[in-house]
């Protein structure tokens, strides 16, 4: 199999073309990791490549085509997981020096069930240091290159699951999602990028940044894949009490777009089409909505009223249960330990200093503060008030519409160190991904066209809770009737 064959192969291509004895999964994964080793020193998206373990996962696939076994459904297809994610045997770092060395003691739920289907680890990708960021760069080794543009971020903090995907180095990827680090991501790499419904996909293993917001999802090229790999990970876990007992849907296993979208109704959030949206973001979207509606989909104005909130909201729940989250990591616990020979409290105060970096810090600073006696009521209880008020925002547009549609990000990818230095215009690059999160609802992102510069450009599509086939059923309408998810950036 060469490299250019590979590359254009989709996830269920590859599972068909190992069943069919096109392939091996050894050819197939020996293909994915000389393109990751072609191409990973340029976009620098691996914290681990793992060779062996990749090499041995289809080596067991070859010997059950070879014993004419049952076959998983993710039989052969390489995957990336962001170095978030527990697996048993190699490094979950999260991207910080408190972690660099950190062994995962057990595999993620997820993570586990791609491997149960045949699915093949390559590496763990980088991530915004405990996947806070939205560009990579706040990752303690290195920022990940956007293969469109290697002087622009990929997003984040999922940005290296999303390149690796971009690059046509894996068909899938996983990431999580706090408040967009799956989406935002996508966007700006040009790929498809799919939060479920909070509670679908089980955290067990998942190192927990905001625990009421995060959820697994995956990226993709192609939005039949991206169900495939939600079906495969989702459902009920035991070991994640959050975890949703709702059945997963068969369908996401094969995945088909509707005969028509007559009768489909999209809402169109007067809040999300504002000034602040780049200008050619916002024709990209338009165009995008002109497509829906030529396919006969109803085009419905409606309201997401506390919009205006989220980033504010967002900036305090998630900081106030990462501050609990992050309480662990002391040097005695977990990770890091400083060096320096002092008492106990000196030595978590030390540890911790020395092994956070600056944003991680911040938001430590922020939510203890948020969770302080005194101030509690003023930040943490009245900011959960308003989320319950955008929760029913959209409970309220969803008795009008199927989905809406807006952009996913306000920008297209920008450049490295452009907003390094000043982290409100940081945060300000979640405001259209954050409300998914806040209201548990599903949300994807799916390449909607090019920036004149040729920086992708992302369309979001939000759901109802737990209804994510009628939303991927949406986003593959569109992916049958246009090309963008299928270019590829210029590179070797
Ligand atoms: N960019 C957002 C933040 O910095 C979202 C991160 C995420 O979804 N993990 O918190």
């Amino acid at each position: 199999m060469d490299a250019a064959q590979y590359a254009r192969l989709s996830a269920r291509e590859i599972v068909a073309g190992i069943r069919a004895k096109q392939f091996s999964a050894t050819e197939v994964t020996r293909a994915a990791l000389d393109r990751t080793h072609a191409l990973d020193p340029t976009i620098k998206a691996f914290v681990s490549i793992l060779d062996d373990m990749a090499l041995a996962a289809a080596k067991a696939v070859d010997a059950t085509v070879a014993a004419a076994g049952k076959l998983g459904r993710l039989a052969g297809v390489p995957v990336a997981v962001k170095d978030n994610m527990c697996l048993q045997g190699t490094r979950t770092t999260c991207s910080s020096k408190i972690l660099e060395h950190y062994a995962s003691p057990y595999t993620a739920t997820a993570v586990g069930r791609i491997l149960a289907e045949g699915g093949i680890p390559i590496g763990k990708t980088n991530l915004d240091e405990f996947a806070m960021g939205s560009s990579t760069e706040n990752s303690a080794f290195f920022t990940t290159r956007n293969p469109w543009a290697l002087d622009r971020v990929p997003g984040g903090s999922s940005g290296g699951s999303a390149a690796v995907v971009a690059a046509g180095i894996v068909p899938l990827a996983i990431g999580s999602d706090t408040g967009g680090s799956i989406r935002q991501p996508a966007s700006l790499c040009g790929v498809n990028g799919f939060k479920p419904t909070y509670g679908r996909v089980s955290r067990y293993g998942l190192v927990a940044f905001a625990s009421s917001l995060d959820q697994i999802g995956p990226f993709s090229r192609h939005v039949a894949d991206a169900a495939l790999l939600t079906g495969v990970m989702a459902g009920r876990d035991e070991r994640d009490a959050t975890c949703a007992t709702v059945p997963v849907p068969p369908e996401l296993d094969d995945l088909k777009p509707p005969e028509t979208l007559k009768g489909v109704r999209l809402g169109i959030p007067k809040e999300y089409f504002i000034p602040g949206v780049d200008k050619d973001v916002d024709a990209a979207i338009r165009a995008a909505i002109d497509v829906y509606r030529s396919l006969g989909a109803d085009l419905i104005e409606v309201s997401l009223p506390h919009t205006e909130y989220a980033v504010a909201v967002y900036y305090l729940v998630a900081t106030a249960e990462a501050s609990s989250n992050l309480a662990r990591y002391d040097g005695v616990h977990y990770g890091h330990r400083t060096r320096a020979k002092v008492g106990l409290v000196e030595l978590y105060c030390r540890s911790r200093a020395e092994g956070f970096g600056a944003e991680v810090k911040r938001r430590i600073m922020l939510g203890t503060y948020a969770l302080s006696s005194g101030y509690y009521d003023a930040y943490y209880l009245k900011a959960q008030k308003v989320r319950s008020l955008m929760r029913a925002d959209f409970v309220a547009a969803f008795k009008k519409v199927d989905a809406i549609v807006c952009p996913t990000s306000p920008t297209a990818a920008f450049k490295i160190g452009e907003r390094a230095a000043d982290p409100l215009s940081m945060y300000l690059s979640d405001i259209f991904t954050i409300p998914a999160n806040l209201a548990t609802v599903p949300g994807i992102s799916i390449p909607c066209g090019f920036t004149p510069a040729r920086l992708p450009v992302g369309l979001q599509l939000m759901g109802k809770e737990f209804d994510e086939v009628g939303l991927l059923r949406i986003a593959l309408a569109y992916q049958a009737h246009t090309q963008h998810h299928l270019a590829s950036p210029p590179l070797a």
